[in-house]
């Protein structure tokens, strides 16, 4: 009985790994000459922008053509 198991557990954690990276959390400025997103709120690449930092999930990002900001590791 132990296979079906970890099959189950296999199927769990692939199920729950796509999830959580589409519902991956990133940060976007919305002023004028912003194209990128980043991972962290105090990234070098957000420190001057002019309007507020906003929190959106990383597809959304890349819906409305954001790239990953060049200071990200
Ligand atoms: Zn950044």
């Amino acid at each position: 009985m132990k296979l079906p198991t970890i099959g189950l557990l296999v199927m769990v954690f692939l199920a729950t790994s796509s999830f959580s990276s589409s519902l991956t959390d990133v940060y976007i400025c919305k002023g004028k000459y912003s194209k990128k997103y980043h991972y962290k709120k105090n990234c070098r690449g957000l420190s001057n922008c002019s309007t507020d930092i906003y929190k959106v999930t990383l597809s959304e990002a890349k819906k409305i053509g954001r790239s990953l900001c060049g200071w990200e590791d």
